[in-house]
């Protein structure tokens, strides 16, 4: 194979990957989803083989779960994986608000003051779709202004795999950030107190783990046997 095929081939299993990333991350395909490979042939108008082989990266990243004789699906993750996306969210994104510089800052102010525009129209509407989107891209732009591709990578994974966990644990349908808590962030760092802006963070990090249901979630097993013995 020409270095040439290669690279096209690359290039494809990436659009393959980044769209199917995408609609999972705005919840357009929901945890669980049979992602068939024949309609995603026809879908994306892709070749099955590229299909299957960014079926295999996304299941690499634990977005898709391909599951023996039964075909991908979107992935369902479980209450402990979702504690631990959010201990690993604390952990990165402490990190990626230590990086921002007030410098960094004023580079990305037309992007940061047209995203917060976004985030206020978006949340003040009634269309979940762009609420979830916006807000989670909030997150996603610090991780790419604060200069390191490899938190920004992982970042990228992380909030994906949120949009799972959300879309499966959340208690109701408040929107999963608030406005006035990002708004928070990027004064401290125009500021250039990442000190407050990490904390600020961790606390908003906790609120969005503290709407979800994920006690009840374990607790789910327990139940069963519950359950069966008042019967
Ligand atoms: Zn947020």
């Amino acid at each position: 194979m020409s270095t040439n095929t290669t690279t096209a081939k690359q290039l494809e299993v990436q659009r393959i990957a980044e769209i199917l990333s995408k609609a999972i991350a705005q919840q357009r395909l929901r945890p669980g989803t049979r992602l068939v490979e024949s309609q995603l042939v026809d879908a994306l108008g892709a070749n099955r083989n590229h299909v299957q082989v960014a079926l295999q990266r996304l299941a690499m990243q634990r977005i898709v779960t391909i599951e023996p004789n039964r075909g991908a699906m979107v992935s369902q993750p479980t209450a402990k994986e979702a504690r631990e996306v959010f201990i690993a969210r604390r952990a990165i994104e402490r990190a990626i608000v230590e990086s921002i510089t007030p410098d960094v800052m004023r580079t990305h102010r037309q992007r940061i003051s047209s995203h917060m525009r976004n985030e206020r129209v978006a949340t003040a509407s009634e269309d979940r779709r762009a609420i979830v989107r916006e807000l989670s891209e909030f997150h996603l732009i610090l991780g790419e202004i604060c200069g390191n591709s490899v938190l920004s990578e992982i970042l990228s994974n992380l909030m994906v795999r949120s949009s799972l966990i959300v879309a499966l644990y959340q208690r109701n349908e408040v929107p999963s950030c608030q406005c006035d808590e990002h708004e928070a962030i990027i004064n401290a760092l125009e500021a250039g107190d990442t000190v407050q802006a990490a904390e600020i963070m961790q606390e908003h990090l906790d609120d969005l783990e503290g709407v979800l249901d994920l006690d009840d979630a374990d607790a789910g097993e327990i139940n069963l046997r519950q359950v069966l013995s008042d019967l």
